[in-house]
């Protein structure tokens, strides 16, 4: 078992392999033949709840280590992560980090790769369907469209904007007139909404979340820059869901009619 100390970095006995493995948004058609495979024959799979029940449900209980929540409540920190992919490494193991939508957008895949290449572990990205693109793409919603938008920035939606170091410039954002995607942007809605209004973006312009992409319980919520935090609340949205800001949003209500989107299961929605 794990000492808890920090793994020295000159250390290089690694025999096994780890695969940094994206999940897809959580419907189990929408992972890759590669990740299944994986999954089926990895000796040890380390996850969190981000893949999503039916997922989760599916592996192998025997190989499956949360690192997620953790009893007691608390999160497992992304140091123990680390250490632990490194230490089922050296001990020969192959080991699926199994990650939500694609390892590298968001969700601190880039950090696992350095953390392993700078301990000597050999391993492996398997992309995945990243929910910024599949949640979108269940609502009815192109991120791109000849009429309305030509580009996409996906940004994550956790920092205060109002702070002065905040990383994100939504000004900036609200000039390229393109589609805006935010990952982790339930809570801090009202902030940024209000960012990109105070930058000049109209108050009209369409706004969807959606939450739990491809889950059997997915839910979307449809409004406007200045009625998207009401939608928000009156669908009662909750992460993980994705937030799209932009002309392209409203393409949903001109496609719904006829857009089955089948795999997905129940569509409790209150965009009406
Ligand atoms: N690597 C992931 C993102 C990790 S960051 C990916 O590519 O999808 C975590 C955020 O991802 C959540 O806060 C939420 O914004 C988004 N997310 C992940 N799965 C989702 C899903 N099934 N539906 C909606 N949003 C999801």
């Amino acid at each position: 078992m794990m000492t808890g100390d920090s793994i020295s970095e000159s250390e290089s006995t690694a025999v096994g392999r780890v695969y940094l493995v994206g999940s897809g948004p959580g419907d189990p058609e929408l992972m890759t033949v590669k990740a299944k495979r994986l999954l089926e024959s990895a000796d040890v799979i380390l996850h969190d709840k981000l893949p999503g029940p039916e997922i989760l449900n599916q592996l192998p209980d025997e190989a499956c280590e949360d690192v997620g929540k953790r009893a007691g409540g608390e999160r497992t920190t992304q140091e123990y992560t680390n250490q632990r992919m490194v230490e089922l490494a050296r001990e020969g193991k192959t080991v699926a980090r199994l990650k939500g939508g694609d390892p590298f957008v968001f969700g601190r895949g880039g950090e696992e790769a350095e953390y392993l290449a700078a301990h000597g572990v050999p391993f492996e990205v398997v992309p995945g369907v990243s929910s910024a693109v599949a949640g979108p793409a269940v609502a009815g919603i192109p991120l791109t469209h000849r009429d309305h938008a030509s580009s996409v920035s996906f940004v994550t939606g956790h920092e205060d904007p109002t702070k002065d170091d905040s990383a994100v410039d939504w000004a900036a954002l609200a000039a390229t007139g393109g589609t805006i995607v935010v990952l982790m942007g339930v809570g801090k809605l009202p902030e940024y909404t209000g960012a990109l209004l105070d930058a000049g973006m109209a108050p009209g312009t369409p706004v969807a979340l959606v939450e739990r992409a491809t889950w059997p319980t997915q839910q979307i919520a449809c409004g406007t820059l200045d009625t998207a935090v009401d939608a928000r609340d009156r669908a009662g949205i909750e992460p993980p869901a994705i937030t799209v800001v932009g002309a392209v949003a409203a393409t949903r209500e001109r496609v719904r009619e006829f857009l089955a989107n089948g795999s997905t299961g129940q569509n409790r929605e209150d965009d009406r």
